[in-house]
């Protein structure tokens, strides 16, 4: 008999998390960028990638990515924590601080990886549940880290997969009602204005932590607006002394070489990357405006996607048929509070209108 594999209890009672990856045309189901890097981008990257020296380990403080980060932030380099992925920062936060007997809240519904991560790291997860314009009530946050003492409450902001931002005021609510750490995800952030950051709370350069402050991080990634997301590299911002807890978690040299370079060359081509951004912004309002033209249900987003439900079609077959079109979205309809919800990334304008032309054959 061939070894079956004894799994531990929070993997094999759930699903892995993955979104289908078929080899479509036109593929809006990942929030990735529809553009390339620029291309000066490119060919820095390989000249800098020519002169590494392959027989050395990386840098294991990423020195020098941190620091650029870090002028990027207007923090010090510190209070930079960087890993393959957000979604490895979050996983190695949380095998800090996390993990058995220990509690994390989050607000559903939201980013599924925050969750399984949690599982992950056999943190247990409490799950709150966000109002019916997809926000965070602040009653009930309240009532549950009262009632939880979590040692992550995560705030997903924007939120994936509805696209709203949550407040700063609400973060710091939140930070006022518990002791423990609030993780504010801020994959999209660039996407939304600078100013509804979390990081807008943050002391200024060398300043001294209050309390509540020093219990506030915020993930970002290079997966989404740096149009990166074949890299693998995402980052924390955190006090100093939560930064010094996740290094003790991260494997040793976990961050190699080329994906550091890759990220330090990136930095110099922030301009390029706002140019981006802002045609990504205007290509959603514009797909919002078309689908609202079509009659079905959409929510704003502060984001790179769009929640939308296709009235009285059934998610699912809408999403079926897309596909038989080569347009491959988000199937978000059974997840709990999304019935009948499918989320699309917004593309290049000709991948917009080629998902809009099947959308509107199919209803
Ligand atoms: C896409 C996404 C990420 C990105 O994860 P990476 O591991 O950095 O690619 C993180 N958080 C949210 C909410 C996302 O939607």
């Amino acid at each position: 008999m061939s070894y079956k594999p004894p799994l531990r209890d929070e993997i094999a009672l759930r699903p892995g998390y993955h979104s289908p990856q078929f080899d479509v045309e036109v593929a809006l189901n990942t929030n990735e960028s529809p553009f390339l890097p620029p291309e000066q981008w490119t060919s820095e990257l390989l000249s800098a990638l020519s002169e590494v020296r392959y027989n050395r380990y990386p840098d294991r403080k990423a020195t020098e990515l941190r620091r650029c980060i870090a002028e990027y932030h207007e923090v010090e380099a510190e209070e930079v924590f960087c890993a393959n992925g957000s979604n490895e920062v979050i996983e190695i936060l949380l095998l800090a601080i996390g993990g058995p007997s220990r509690k994390a809240l989050v607000f559903e519904p939201t980013y599924a990886l925050h969750s399984h991560i949690c599982r992950l790291t056999s943190t247990e997860v409490v799950s709150g549940h966000r109002d019916e314009s997809f926000r965070i009530d602040p009653e009930q946050a309240r009532k549950l880290n009262e009632l939880h003492d979590p040692v992550v409450t995560f705030i997903c902001s924007p939120n994936n997969p509805t696209g709203q931002l949550e407040s700063v005021d609400v973060v710091t609510g939140i930070l006022g009602q518990t002791e423990g750490l609030v993780l504010v995800d801020e994959a999209y952030g660039e996407f939304a204005s600078p100013v509804s950051s979390a990081l807008t709370l943050r002391s200024t350069k060398g300043a001294d932590y209050d309390d509540s402050l020093s219990r506030l991080a915020v993930v970002r990634t290079f997966s989404k607006v740096w149009s990166m997301a074949a890299f693998r590299l995402g980052y924390l911002i955190g006090s100093p002394q939560l930064i010094s807890a996740c290094e003790r978690a991260a494997l040793p040299y976990h961050l190699s070489t080329p994906t550091q370079t890759a990220g330090i060359v990136a930095m110099r081509y922030r301009s390029e990357m706002e140019d981006r951004v802002k045609q990504m912004t205007q290509e959603r309002d514009r797909l919002r405006a078309e689908l609202e033209r079509l009659k079905v249900q959409t929510w704003p987003s502060e984001a790179n996607f769009i929640l939308f439900r296709p009235g009285d079609r059934s998610g699912r077959e809408v999403w079926q048929k897309l596909v038989d079109s080569s347009v491959l979205i988000r199937d978000c309809s059974d997840w709990p509070g999304l019935e009948g919800c499918l989320r699309v990334t917004v593309g290049t304008s000709e991948e917009n209108d080629r998902f809009l032309d099947a959308l509107e054959e199919c209803l």
